[in-house]
């Protein structure tokens, strides 16, 4: 089928101002945060879900392939509409439904933003907290897609821990429920947590149901800084075993240091150190607050703190996250043209072994001669490694290519890692997925192939149709 045979369907389902395949406007979707592109055959913007079953039958009867996509925030491809792919734009399925206080639920269309539904709780005194570094952009949808999560995770958990239920249209156009409004189930199969984390290739969200949880009334924040960055591990390490369940714990190692006093003023920059931790606790009770703040304020003391900072105001605690969100913008400008290395980018560990993990891969970059950014959400074991490459290079990039496996053996076999804690395998990290789950690969192809017998929905995403060689692989074959 030719493109304007699949404008002209698709026109005929949406009306033509909710699709288009003007070259200009496909462009505008050919990438993500990844260093993937592809170009989509037409974009569609469904307004109900009767129009994405429609989309999805014509779809499946003509072998087209199709990427569901949100914001498009992604940092491993998998919002990418690939091998001419239609892709389906939910901007227009972007209401809150439902939110009930009884219940404690919030029913949402896909395409709600992140920070919008979070603005519009926190009116109730409730909040959806798994609060991602793009909570401005990303949508619900694209989080449910990925499980994303982020900085309290730790202490909320991700966004698996607040799915309920969902509205989804399968390929071939069936509409089906999964789960509800009740907040635990030992009835059947749990679907809904399966899809959570899909990326796009079991099925299509039209309508998702949330658990929300209280807003936390009070927080403290402490953001000690340390001479080394041992002695940032060991204080995580410390406040851990106190028993206090941080709400946050951050550490950022002397390079991202650097990069965000380039942007602080003068009388704002941080000392000059190997670590710096960015810690949140929280709770109803003002006193038990000011209490874990305490303990975790004579932790870093007790290791050799350089300077503390501290505070209970709302809004110094905001510029303070402001901060800390700043760095992966501020990494990106650093990075210029060169190409992140996708595969160590999001990793995790068990909790215990973040410290010799890090410092492993850490002396596997220097062995390549690496410049290597350390962050990330220590106290769940979710750790970010920033090392960007000239892709264009042949010798940087075989050795990327080496660097990568021998980083990710070290994650995976010898630490009981996981690839990816938050981002998704997407296509970027498709190339290691055998390595996580060589015992299941074969049963989730065959999940796969019930829910999408013609493999038409992103069916390039997370190795279940082939396993690409490297993470570069696909850059200059992908259309
Ligand atoms: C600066 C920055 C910071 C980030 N920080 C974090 C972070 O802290 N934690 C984190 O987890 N991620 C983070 N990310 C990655 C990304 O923003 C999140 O994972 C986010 O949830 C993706 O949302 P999105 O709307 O952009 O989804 P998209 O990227 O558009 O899609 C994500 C996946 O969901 C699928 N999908 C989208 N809509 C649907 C639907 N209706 N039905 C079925 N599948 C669907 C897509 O096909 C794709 O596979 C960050 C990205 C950036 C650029």
């Amino acid at each position: 089928m030719d493109q304007k045979e699949i404008y002209e369907a698709l026109a005929a389902i949406v009306g033509e101002d909710d699709v288009t395949i003007d070259p200009v406007e496909l462009v505008a979707y050919a990438s993500d945060a990844s260093f993937l592109r592809a170009i989509p055959v037409a974009v569609v913007r469904p307004e109900n879900k009767e129009e994405v079953a429609e989309i999805l039958k014509f779809a499946d009867e003509n072998r087209i392939p199709v990427t569901p996509r949100g914001a498009g925030t992604s940092y491993a491809g998998q919002s990418l509409a690939y091998n001419n792919a239609i892709l389906i734009d939910f901007v227009k399925m972007d209401k809150i439904l439902e939110i009930n206080l009884k219940d404690r639920v919030a029913v949402v269309q896909p395409g709600v933003i992140y920070g919008e539904l979070n603005k519009e709780l926190r009116k109730y005194g409730y909040c959806f907290p798994p609060d991602p570094g793009s909570a401005i952009a990303c949508t619900v949808g694209g989080m449910v897609g990925n499980n994303a999560s982020g900085i309290r995770a730790v202490k909320y958990g991700a966004t698996v821990d607040h799915v309920l239920g969902l509205e989804v249209v399968l390929p071939g156009g069936k509409i089906i429920r999964t789960g509800g409004r009740v907040w635990k189930s030992s009835s059947g199969y749990n679907l809904t947590k399966l899809l959570v984390g899909s990326e796009g290739s079991l099925g299509i969200f039209t309508e998702i149901i949330l658990k929300i949880t209280p807003a936390p009334k009070y927080t403290a924040m402490i953001v000690p800084v340390f001479e080394k960055y041992e002695q940032g591990l060991e204080a995580a390490t410390e406040i851990i075993n106190t028993g206090i369940l941080p709400s946050a714990m951050e550490i950022l190692d002397d390079v991202c240091i650097m990069v965000l006093n380039s942007a602080l003023k003068e009388q704002d920059r941080l000392p000059p150190a190997g670590a710096v931790l960015f810690i949140e606790v929280d709770g109803s009770n003002q006193e038990v607050v000011k209490e874990e703040a305490e303990t975790v304020r004579k932790v870093c003391e007790k290791i050799g703190v350089k300077q503390i900072i501290y505070s209970t105001d709302p809004k110094r605690t905001e510029e303070l996250w402001k901060l800390r969100h700043s760095l992966a913008n501020l990494l990106a400008k650093l990075r210029g043209e060169n190409i992140a290395i996708n595969s160590i980018q999001d990793f995790a560990v068990p909790i215990s072994h973040v410290p010799e993990a890090i410092k492993e891969v850490k002396a596997l970059a220097a062995k390549y001669g690496r410049l290597m950014v350390a962050f990330g959400h220590i106290a769940d074991g979710n750790v970010h490694l920033g090392s960007a490459i000239n892709v264009e290079d042949p010798a940087q990039r075989e050795m990327a290519v080496k660097f990568a496996s021998e980083a990710v053996d070290i994650i995976i076999r010898k630490h009981g890692g996981t690839l990816s804690a938050e981002h998704g395998t997407g296509v970027s990290k498709a190339a290691f997925i055998e390595l996580e789950h060589r015992d299941t690969l074969t049963l989730m192809r065959g999940i796969k192939k019930v829910f999408d017998p013609h493999n038409i929905l992103n069916p390039m995403v997370m190795g279940l149709t082939e396993v690409p060689k490297d993470e570069f692989v696909y850059m200059a074959g992908v259309k």
